[in-house]
């Protein structure tokens, strides 16, 4: 049984042809013999490719029949999932964040502002900082320890605005996506990070605006590759699949790829679940300074984890490993392909993940040994002011990125037919996103969440990122239980 309907309206069907060519699903074809355009609407993914290239405007997709009896226990979801099991006797596959119903607790945070005694301040009119440094800070200077008060300094990287490009491998993303992150970050003065799948040779020119990943599979990593990058990251874990590690299917291992990763073409790259040489704490200790010994001490080192119950306690054990930046990736970060199963069921919100580290470290006097990076499902700058208010640096954005240049979250990211030329290396399919648009389009999205960054510093009476870094005062819960609250670190609405 079809999920989605692929309707046309014959009257104004001009039989252009223009939906078959776009749909990589093979969703729609042409019936020489009735000379009609037709479908098969079990291929449908509803990527809405089609709606929006038909000249005529006559194709709609929509959810298929009546769908099942009201069930409040046994949703859709779960139905079709298990006739799809039974049917192919797989793990169901999925690409893009979890979709589950939890709680987002950004949408029950709300912003403080000036009113009379503190001055709300204008951004049009007078400066306003949103540059902010991410690695190791120098430790205070204390007289009573002698010295010339020159604090030793740590290499940091400098962000224009607190947002840097998440994690997306090229192999996940297409080619001209990932050369269209390193263009825009270069123009807006912060980061994009390759994921685990190295750095292709032709992008070795923005190597300075790239923070290169160290995953468990190691694929493409070699010392040029860490010497010639911004920051090194150490990936131990993804918000979309806490405990398992990366899958590239084959289908996504073109020949391209298969040279930057230095593995056989056509070939699953899966990455093994732990790095195999990382089983403790002093272990990682280990590798972040075996990189930094690498790199001659001359760019921060970062360790990525998933947001999972214990994550404050973990973090403190990196940051006193010598990492220079904790990246606390929640439940909702996107992936290229994941069990559907894990995605949607492992793991914790990074709101409440960002609270408890932030928190941890400040506790244990080591907050300024590391940079906090948030990961997972920032859909507006006003997450984004809420997660730096809850004791963020920065924060990866990366399902914001694919919707900024088209995607409408189909899900089918790790099939890599992507008909919006995102996810996806298929030659015919790489030029429907162009980098110089893929840049273009992500650029804008930056400049206006810069501006209202701006303006939302301005109405709390700020004047600089930096101000508002752990200020969890500058939020009230909406509608939280007293513990949710607490474990925040916020007060309620209506409280002084
Ligand atoms: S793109 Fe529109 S007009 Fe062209 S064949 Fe398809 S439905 Fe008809
Ligand atoms: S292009 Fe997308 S929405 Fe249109 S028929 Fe094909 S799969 Fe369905
Ligand atoms: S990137 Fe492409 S395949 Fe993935 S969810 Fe978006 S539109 Fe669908």
């Amino acid at each position: 049984m079809p999920q989605y309907l692929v309707e046309r309206d014959a009257s104004r069907c001009i039989r252009c042809l223009v939906c078959v060519r776009q749909c990589p699903y093979e969703a729609t074809f042409y019936d020489a013999q009735t000379n009609e355009v037709t479908n098969r609407h079990q291929n449908c993914v509803m990527c809405r490719r089609c709606e929006a290239m038909c000249p005529t405007n006559c194709i709609q997709i929509r959810q298929f029949g009546s769908g099942f009896r009201a069930n409040e226990h046994w949703k859709e979801k779960h139905i079709r999932g298990i006739y799809k099991q039974a049917d192919t006797g797989g793990v169901l596959l999925t690409g893009s964040g979890n979709d589950q119903y939890y709680n987002t607790y950004f949408d029950r945070m709300v912003i403080d502002a000036s009113q009379v005694t503190n001055p709300s301040i204008d951004p049009l009119r007078e400066p306003m900082e949103l540059r902010t440094f991410i690695g190791r800070k120098p430790e205070r200077y204390d007289p009573a320890k002698g010295g010339n008060g020159q604090a030793k300094e740590y290499p940091n990287i400098a962000c224009d605005l607190p947002i840097i490009f998440a994690p997306m491998s090229f192999g996940s993303i297409s080619y001209n996506l990932q050369h269209g992150l390193a263009i825009a970050a270069g123009k807006l003065g912060t980061y994009f990070n390759t994921g685990e799948g190295g750095l292709h040779p032709n992008f070795h020119q923005y190597s300075k605006r790239a923070i290169v990943q160290v995953a468990s599979g190691r694929f493409g990593v070699s010392a040029e590759y860490l010497r010639s990058a911004a920051a090194a990251e150490i990936k131990i874990g993804q918000g979309a699949k806490p405990g398992i590690g990366g899958h590239l299917p084959g289908e996504k291992v073109t020949a391209e790829i298969s040279r930057t990763r230095m593995i056989p073409e056509g070939s699953d790259a899966i990455s093994p679940a732990p790095q195999h040489d990382i089983y403790s704490i002093e272990d990682l200790r280990l590798l972040i300074y075996a990189i930094k010994e690498a790199t001659e001490y001359t760019i921060p080192v970062s360790v990525k984890i998933a947001a999972v119950h214990n994550v404050a306690a973990i973090a403190s054990g990196i940051v006193r490993a010598g990492a220079d930046i904790v990246v606390v990736d929640g439940f909702r970060g996107g992936t290229g392909a994941a069990p559907a199963i894990i995605r949607d069921h492992v793991g914790i919100p990074v709101e409440v993940a960002l609270a408890a580290v932030d928190q941890r470290l400040r506790d244990e006097g080591i907050r300024h040994c590391a940079s906090i990076i948030g990961a997972g499902g920032f859909r507006s700058s006003a997450d984004i002011v809420k997660a730096i208010a809850l004791g963020a640096d920065a924060v990866y954005i990366g399902t914001a990125v694919l919707l900024s240049v088209g995607c409408t979250l189909c899900q089918q990211c790790h099939r890599g037919k992507c008909s919006w030329g995102i996810t996806t290396n298929r030659a015919d399919l790489l030029p429907r996103l162009p980098a110089d648009v893929a840049a273009e389009r992500v650029m804008n999205l930056l400049h206006a969440w810069s501006h209202e960054i701006k303006e939302m510093l301005g109405l709390m009476g700020l004047n600089s990122l930096e101000s508002l870094r752990g200020n969890r005062l500058k939020l009230r819960a909406v509608g939280m239980t007293d513990e949710e609250a607490r474990i925040l670190g916020i007060k309620h609405a209506g409280e002084a």
